[in-house]
C-alpha cells in the first residue's frame, strides 16, 4: 500500500499497544468497505461501507456468507468515521468494550448502479430505499452482495444475501476457514494480548 507520506507516523508508533488508528492514505478514489470482527458481550461483525464520506454500519451476529441461499441478518448501527476502518485493538471499557479485528476490507462498486444505469441511483439514494447492491473487492471476499432493509423484522432489520455469480461460495464459509486479521493475520486472541502484526 502507497503510505509514505504517513512514514514519520507509522515509525514513532507501535500498533500493538496504542489504541490510535494505524491510517492508510486512500489507494484509489473508489469507495471502501471494512468487516470488523469485534468481540464485545457477544462476538458479531461491523459491517460498514463508505457512503457520503461516513461508513454506513451494520452489525451481523453471525458474520456474512458466500452463499446466495443465506440471509444473514444486519441490525444498522451508528455512522462511524473513515478512519475507523483501519482500527484493530481492544477498547477497554464503556460503549463496544472488547477486541476489534480487521476481519476484512477493500474496495467496492455500486452495482445497482451498474445493473441499471438509466436510473443513476446513488449509494444514497440506495441506502434511503433500503435497497444497496454493491460489489466487493477485498481480501476475502469478492463479488455482489445485497443489504435489504426487510420490513418484517423488528428494530427495522436488514438482510446480507451474497449475490450469484463467479465468486459466490468462495470462500466456503469465511467466517470459519478465514478466521484472522486481514490487516496484520492475527487471531482475536493475539490481538486481545496485543500481540505484534505477522510478517
Ligand atoms: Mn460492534
Amino acid at each position: 500500500m502507497p503510505e509514505e507520506s504517513l512514514r514519520t507516523y507509522h515509525e514513532k508508533r507501535d500498533f500493538s499497544h496504542t489504541p490510535e488508528p494505524y491510517g492508510h492514505e486512500k489507494e484509489t478514489e473508489q469507495p471502501i468497505f471494512v468487516i470488523q470482527k469485534h468481540k464485545a458481550t457477544s462476538l458479531h461483525y461491523d459491517f460498514r461501507i463508505e457512503i457520503g464520506g461516513v461508513l454506513k454500519s451494520w452489525a451481523v451476529p453471525k458474520g456474512p456468507s458466500t452463499d446466495p441461499k443465506v440471509k444473514r441478518l444486519a441490525m444498522p448501527t451508528e455512522d462511524h468515521p473513515m478512519e475507523y476502518a483501519h482500527f484493530e485493538g481492544v477498547i477497554p471499557e464503556g460503549y463496544g468494550a472488547g477486541t476489534v479485528m480487521v476481519w476484512d476490507i477493500g474496495t467496492y462498486r455500486n452495482l445497482g448502479a451498474e445493473k441499471e444505469p438509466d436510473k443513476k441511483l446513488t449509494m444514497e439514494q440506495a441506502y434511503d430505499k433500503g435497497h444497496i447492491e454493491i460489489w466487493l473487492d477485498g481480501k476475502k471476499l469478492k463479488g455482489g452482495y445485497a443489504l435489504i432493509r426487510a420490513g418484517h423484522i423488528s428494530d427495522h432489520g436488514w438482510l446480507l444475501i451474497k449475490e450469484r455469480d463467479e465468486y459466490a461460495g468462495k470462500p466456503e464459509d469465511p467466517v470459519k476457514t478465514e478466521p484472522d486479521s486481514a490487516l496484520t493475520g492475527r487471531s482475536l486472541e493475539e490481538i486481545a494480548k496485543q500481540e505484534p502484526a505477522h510478517e
